[in-house]
């Protein structure tokens, strides 16, 4: 059963939820949604700074008794390096970070419903939407909980999770130094509502991009042996990169290289001078990721080296793999235990290819990234349109669940509730 703590704020949620969903924005310049964020924070008396031009961090220090000894704001007034949230690293806390993407798609809104998307081209059809107001309502819990806990939680209201450009900003400015575990969940259309993913291991793959500029000589069409055609090498290297999948890589291991793009040429009768391709690496495995890319290189140098062709390559690491830790997956376990049946829990969920940058905060700490059911056929059928999806929606309610989860996950972890810690 979900707790009445958290019953009592499902109109919140809804409202919540609905406004964001009139007012989308893009990724990196989710203005109006962090004001509003601002805003419902500055209502519940909790603290918050912006990290980069949309992200906002808050935090809530907790007040219980035996907090005293562990006040994570006192130490900060010898601590010179202290950041203006008061923590500091020479810390006798817990500290547990909470996060939510915030941003929206380049998209037009296909559903018809009161709160559809008021922006043209705009639209939450990931449902990051009911992930901003899940955790803002989670904040309201818990700060009115904070004479309950000791130690520390942050609020990650990340932007850019599209784009995997915010989760990197709110590492890069220490936001994650201090912490000991890190949760966030995503609404899923696959998993009926009141049921909730909690996978060990591999969850989403990589999400990098590279490119490679092959630079020939152009000539005219009729005289090919004074060019070097860019164009026919870069086919050339579009066809054999399909081979560091089929004869490089373990067939036990799941890896994909997809070029989307290819730029070259200027006109049928001219020997191309240059070519660019665009491509994708997705892989669960580090060490899979890293020899995919490296392979990519290596192809496309050899091949551009064999028709005396100059190459460019760029690799990006966009998100790395994201991959749950079994302990903290434990440990979430038993707190949802408490809410809804154990075989509403699932734990062998199928692996996605696509990325979410909630990987780059496990780079730093334990943690995992639940997926929460909001499928929900017979309220209303768009509820399992899958992602990225004009028709996409969510059951509202499901939102219940991953607030609980949320608020529960962290008073346990802070007050030493779980066993096997
Ligand atoms: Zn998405
Ligand atoms: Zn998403």
């Amino acid at each position: 059963m979900l707790k009445d703590y958290i019953l009592k704020e499902k109109d919140y949620i809804i409202e919540k939820r609905r406004w964001l969903h009139m007012h989308p924005e893009l990724s990196m310049k989710e203005f109006e949604t962090a004001a509003l964020i601002e805003r419902e924070l500055d209502s519940f008396g909790i603290p918050h700074e912006r990290v980069g031009d949309t992200g906002v961090h808050a935090w809530i220090d907790g007040k219980s008794p035996a907090s005293e000894a562990t006040d994570t704001t006192k130490a900060s007034a010898t601590d010179a390096e202290a950041r203006p949230d008061g923590s500091h690293t020479s810390k006798g806390y817990r500290c547990i970070a909470l996060r939510s993407d915030i941003d929206a798609l380049p998209m037009q809104d296909l559903t018809e419903n009161a709160y559809t998307s008021t922006v043209d081209g705009a639209c939450h059809a990931c449902g990051h939407d009911g992930h901003t107001a899940t955790l803002l309502a989670a904040a309201k819990v818990l700060k009115e909980k904070q004479a309950e806990f000791s130690g520390k939680i942050r609020l990650f209201f990340q932007q850019g999770e599209e784009v995997c450009g915010g989760g990197r900003l709110f590492v890069e400015a220490g936001l994650m130094d201090d912490v000991d575990r890190v949760y966030g969940a995503h609404v899923s259309p696959y998993i009926d509502a009141g049921c909730i993913s909690l996978t060990p291991g591999p969850v989403n793959a990589c999400s990098d991009h590279f490119r490679i500029i092959v630079h020939g000589r152009s000539s005219h069409a009729a005289t090919p042996e004074l060019g070097i055609d860019a164009l026919y090498i870069a086919s050339q290297i579009v066809v054999s990169l399909q081979t560091v999948v089929a004869r490089s890589t373990s067939p036990l291991d799941t890896v994909v290289v997809g070029v989307g793009k290819l730029e070259s040429g200027t006109a049928y009768n001219i020997v191309a001078e240059k070519a660019t391709l665009d491509g994708t690496v997705r892989a669960f495995d580090p060490a899979s990721r890293e020899h995919t890319a490296e392979r990519i290189r290596e192809i496309a140098q050899g091949t551009a080296a064999m028709y005396g062709a100059e190459v460019e390559f760029i690799y990006e690491r966009h998100a790395d793999p994201l991959i749950n830790d079994s302990k903290v997956v434990d440990e979430v376990t038993q707190v949802t235990k408490q809410l809804i049946p154990a075989d509403h829990i699932i734990h062998d969920m199928k692996k996605s290819l696509s990325a979410d940058d909630f990987a780059a905060y496990l780079t730093k700490a334990p943690g995992m990234y639940g997926y929460v059911g909001t499928r929900n056929i017979e309220k209303d059928p768009e509820t399992g349109t899958p992602y990225h999806n004009g028709h996409f929606n969510i059951d509202e309610e499901a939102l219940l669940l991953s607030c609980n989860v949320y608020v529960d996950y962290a008073l346990a972890y802070l007050n030493d509730d779980l066993s096997g810690q």
